[in-house]
């Protein structure tokens, strides 16, 4: 195709020189052209001189002039909004922490801040000053993500009743005062332990997706008994009101959950043992919760404080305690690896 443009303009000249005095212009259109081509660079300068002013005046200048790197800008710039870039810019500044932050996949721009206090600087406080290599940058985003950089019971929100069973409750995020789910049923008394009078309820949905499981499981060869369903939050207030008369706060907070912050107030929360092992320090122990480990999510379950990871979820490790989030989240929590907390707060929250 050049070529081709590149044979006609030759063509052309060649015609041209031969046409020579025909082709004489008149000084005006001469002028003019002159002028065109003028306005034309000049155009241009402009259009350069602006586009320069303009990128000096944005974040990313900014944050190049503080000694960031071209490519800490490029991560950045993925992962922050304009305002959070200009928070960096005129707020943070350079930090020698930050892009150790913002390296970790399970990063939240929203809790940058709450981040870098996890770090001391030299100029906060020399004594305790620790190089960057000290901390462990994903342990601190999902400390912060799952809100335990906090007390336990304070910075505490009402939880999003919005997202259905995919809710998060613990000891941050707590049900609504008075909720009480309406589609509450029994669960047959061949599939839970105490007397055929006595009554362990969860939602429909609920207990729907634990018959699936219970007779998958009763297929491979394990009974499975719930041994504890829905709580109300009135039932949750005398249980806690009576440790903590009996022992004080933290022996309450460590035995049971505040009114409001169990999971068992939501009726998608159900202790699971099977007929043979019912004590809570041997069932980890068992195949039946091995089973249960591998194959709850399946019909909608996650094992929902499990072992090792307290600190983030605020519970020692549960092996009887599932909690149905629906099918396709489960898979996609247990696919994650994370506890429910991390994963709420970067893919349900953020
Ligand atoms: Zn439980």
């Amino acid at each position: 195709m050049s070529s081709f443009f590149y044979y006609v303009i030759m063509k052309l000249m060649i015609d041209m020189r031969k046409k020579k005095k025909k082709l004489r212009l008149k000084s005006s259109v001469k002028l003019f052209l002159v002028l065109v081509v003028f306005l034309f660079i000049g155009c241009n300068i402009a259009k350069v001189t602006y586009d320069d002013y303009l990128y000096k005046k944005s974040s990313d200048y900014a944050i190049l002039q503080l000694g960031y790197s071209v490519d800490d800008l490029k991560l950045i710039d993925s992962k922050l909004n304009d305002e959070q870039k200009w928070h960096i810019a005129k707020d943070i500044g350079n930090n020698e922490f930050i892009m150790n932050f913002i390296k970790c996949d399970y990063f939240i721009a929203k809790n940058l801040d709450a981040y870098l206090k996890q770090t001391v600087t030299k100029e906060e406080d020399f004594w305790h000053y620790k190089k960057p290599d000290y901390y462990k940058y994903d342990e601190l985003v999902a400390k912060v993500n799952t809100k335990t950089d906090n007390e336990y019971y304070t910075e505490t929100v009402e939880t999003n009743m919005d997202l259905g069973s995919a809710i998060l409750v613990n000891k941050y995020y707590y049900l609504p005062e008075e909720y009480e789910p309406d589609d509450l049923v029994d669960i047959e008394w061949k599939y839970r332990f105490g007397n055929k009078n006595d009554h362990i309820k969860v939602r429909q949905e609920t207990y729907e997706h634990f018959l699936d499981m219970w007779n998958a499981a009763n297929e491979a060869g394990y009974y499975l008994m719930a041994y504890s369903g829905y709580r109300s939050t009135e039932h949750q207030k005398r249980i806690y009101n009576e440790y903590l008369n009996k022992n004080g706060v933290s022996y309450a907070d460590s035995i049971a959950a505040r009114p409001g912050h169990s999971e068992h107030s939501t009726g998608l929360a159900l202790d699971i043992y099977s007929k043979t092992c019912s004590q809570a320090s041997l069932f980890k122990d068992t195949k039946a919760y091995q089973w249960l480990l591998n194959n709850s999510y399946k019909y909608g379950f996650i094992l929902r404080y499990p072992e090792g990871k307290s600190k983030l979820t605020g519970y020692n490790f549960e092996s009887w305690h599932y909690r149905y989030v629906g099918v396709e989240l489960a898979e996609k929590v247990y696919n994650s690896g994370l506890t429910y907390d991390e994963y709420y707060a970067f893919y349900l929250e953020k």
